[in-house]
């Protein structure tokens, strides 16, 4: 059996070296006898597990002490409320940038618990470019600014850092967080679902400045309020410990690739190399302004829609898999994260090169 070229967007593929590795420890983790999955999260090794990953993930994304960082369930989409609920405060509003599916389903969450502005939108264009923050009405009484850095489901992606003055940045990195440098001083919270570029899913990372911290609302369930999170070292209840075991070693394995810096080299070229050949070639086609393009997913549709399934039977065939794009916009995707080797994409356009020669 050998590994496939796996393009899902989400659970996506994890650097096969980590794999192995939690292959070869996942009976007898390092002489106690068990696996990571059987430990308490109250002993010492497994304490030791969950620093050295949180001391990693510090030094990849280069994150200060005036930042904690936790480790949380609940996905991605658990924060949609966990934000406002915390960040809200004695305030009465939040403002939100909407570029596609995933903010709009933050905005939809946020508004439960109070006035949303949304500031700036680019839901007229279908969402294929990414509104100049010079036409945004931002309020400068909000709890903090919300955007979505990169639109996982639409291939769009933030090619600057949104200037929010006083009021606190909030971003969702899900699937762009590590995949090139980004100044964490600039924000006031970021968090990510794992499963795109961090691990399993089920597990979320915020990264919140501990200013923000202890402003959640009393009705706020114990379990989603930063502070108490914070206060315990994300063991307030058990935490889910594989899983922060899994991030931890794709960390080391980042670090060993040479870090953020080094990725973002990566994954502008994978993406270039992937971008350049939609455009020169007449039978696919990617609708996103060039400058905002997605370095992690990859949206195309073929020439004829007709050609679809086949065009997916012949993938799933060479061993390039989950190429169908979400149900919501159609067409393919390739989703090309941090462990999608430059040898994934190469296949992938060898592939298409060859598609469009027989049926285009
Ligand atoms: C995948 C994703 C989510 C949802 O993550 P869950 O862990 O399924 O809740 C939210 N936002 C973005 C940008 C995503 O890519």
């Amino acid at each position: 059996m050998s590994r496939a070229f796996n393009f899902c967007a989400g659970p996506a593929t994890l650097p096969e070296p980590v794999l192995k590795q939690a292959r070869d420890e996942m009976l007898d983790w390092r002489g106690t006898g068990m696996s990571v999955m059987e430990m308490s999260h109250r002993s010492d090794e497994f304490v030791a597990i969950a620093e050295t990953a949180e001391k990693d993930l510090r030094e990849l994304a280069g994150i200060s002490d005036d930042y904690a960082v936790l480790f949380m369930q609940g996905g991605a989409s658990s924060q949609f409320s966990t934000i406002p609920l915390n960040l809200l405060g004695d305030k009465t509003s939040a403002d939100y940038v909407n570029t596609g599916i995933w903010s709009k389903k933050a905005i939809a969450e946020a508004k439960r618990y109070g006035d949303v502005n949304v500031v700036g939108s680019s839901e007229d264009s279908g969402f294929t470019t990414v509104p100049e923050q010079s036409t945004w009405t931002t309020n400068a009484d909000a709890a903090y600014l919300h955007y979505t850095p990169n639109e996982t489901i639409g291939g769009l992606e933030f090619d600057f850092t949104p200037d929010s003055g006083d009021v606190p940045l909030v971003a969702d990195m899900s699937s762009t967080m590590l995949s090139r440098p980004v100044d964490v001083s600039r924000y006031g919270l970021i968090y990510a679902g794992a499963q795109k570029n961090i691990g399993p899913s089920g597990l979320v990372v915020v990264i919140i400045r501990k200013d923000l911290l202890g402003k959640a609302r009393k009705e706020t369930p114990t379990m989603m309020n930063y502070q108490v999170i914070a206060d315990n070292g994300s063991m307030y209840n058990t935490p889910a410990t594989y899983s922060w075991y899994l991030a931890g070693l794709v960390f080391k394995w980042l670090k060993e690739q040479g870090g953020v810096k080094a990725m973002g080299e990566i994954n502008y070229r994978k993406a270039k190399k992937l971008y350049d050949f939609i455009d020169t070639n007449d039978f696919y086609a990617n609708p996103i302004e060039p400058r905002f393009r997605s370095w992690m997913n990859v949206p195309f549709t073929l020439a004829d829609d007709a050609l679809n399934d086949d065009f997916l039977k012949g993938a799933d065939a060479r061993g390039l898999l989950n190429l169908k794009g979400h149900r919501s916009v159609g067409g393919m995707r390739a989703s090309i994260y941090n462990a999608m080797p430059e040898a994934g994409v190469d296949a992938l356009i060898q592939y298409m090169t060859e598609f469009a020669k027989e049926r285009g």
